[in-house]
């Protein structure tokens, strides 16, 4: 029996836009291509993982505890929407950011303490490998703390997804369309996860293609088989009887660059061009990345020109006033 009835806390607006390219379609003669639009989930400047706090703030509540701790790097986009989702539910939020306190915040940095979170620095990691010990540490204080992984990505997390894939079937049948493909920043793997489960439950045709963003380990794991490791969790978590294996996931890893959040020509290119076109800004790290990526795959004439590719837009665009230097 498939289990959707989990507690959840609204913090975002859904569903978010889903609309045609058309000034883009046109300039780059290939698919037809669509945007779903989650940097408008509108938590204070938007983003995917409003879907996965929508799970984590109704659980942290069903549990009766009063503090939600997670971490990042520096601009995780996580990292400001749980603080957002804190404030919006009387919560106190500890963040965990990887690296030393800058003299000037800016962008995310400068939002989660207009948000009001408390924040500790690690200045080796930037994956939240501290949360065990500060949360620890809240105990003791009397708190009663809701740790959530790095990026929010665990079976609860990966709910989030799930529900939008239900969310994006209602809207294409409205809208009398057919995507043959959706295209996404894939990166601590909740996105993804929920993307592959959800087409699942749902029984959609669209090939998922991923693009990885970041190609550091996983507690010791590569990103594939973490990948595969947290949907399998996120199947049995929601009673789905089917092992999923490698050959249910595209993973495009060619356009990881020099890292996580370095900026290449790839990514400075695919903003200049999305927002010249269109208006829509996709930030340096994740969406500028992945929206190069289908750009370069256009040009390669990877899809054929009846193919519908729909950019999913998983927000992030607060991170870009901390890259000025790297985008002009
Ligand atoms: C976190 C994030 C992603 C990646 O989502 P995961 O669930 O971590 O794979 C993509 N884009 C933006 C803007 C993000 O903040």
């Amino acid at each position: 029996m498939i289990n959707m009835d989990f507690p959840r806390k609204q913090v975002g607006f859904f569903p978010t836009p889903v609309t045609e390219l058309k000034r883009l379609t046109e300039k780059l003669h290939g698919p037809k291509i669509f945007i779903k639009r989650d940097d408008l989930t509108g938590l204070a400047f938007g983003g995917n993982k409003t879907r996965k706090l929508e799970f984590f703030i109704g659980d942290a509540l069903s549990k009766g505890c009063d503090t939600i701790i997670t971490g990042g790097a520096e601009q995780s986009n996580h990292c400001r929407q749980t603080a957002a989702a804190c404030a919006v539910s009387g919560l106190e939020c500890h963040l965990v950011l990887g690296g030393s306190e800058p003299e000037i915040p800016q962008g995310n940095l400068l939002l989660d303490k207009l948000l009001g979170a408390h924040i500790h620095w690690d200045s080796k990691f930037r994956k939240g490998e501290m949360i065990p010990q500060i949360s620890k540490e809240l105990t003791l204080q009397g708190k009663k703390p809701y740790p959530v992984p790095y990026g929010g990505s665990n079976e609860i997390g990966v709910l989030g997804f799930v529900e939008a894939i239900k969310e994006l079937k209602l809207q294409l049948s409205g809208m009398n369309e057919k995507i043959s493909h959706v295209v996404f920043a894939s990166s601590s793997g909740g996105t993804h996860a929920g993307l592959v489960l959800g087409k699942y439950l749902f029984e959609q045709k669209f090939d998922l293609i991923g693009i990885e963003i970041d190609k550091a380990e996983y507690e010791g794991l590569s990103y594939p088989d973490h990948l595969l490791k947290l949907t399998n969790a996120g199947a049995k978590f929601l009673g789905i009887d089917c092992a999923f294996t490698k050959n249910d996931f595209i993973l495009r890893n060619e356009y990881l660059g020099g890292g996580y959040g370095v900026i290449g020509d790839l990514e400075k290119k695919a903003i200049k061009l999305l927002a010249e076109t269109e208006g829509i800004i996709v930030d340096p790290v994740y969406t500028g990345r992945a929206f190069g990526a289908l750009i370069d795959l256009i040009e390669k004439g990877e899809f054929a020109s009846e193919d519908k590719v729909l950019f999913w837009h998983t927000g992030g665009s607060p991170s870009i006033f901390s890259y000025a230097e790297d985008l002009l």
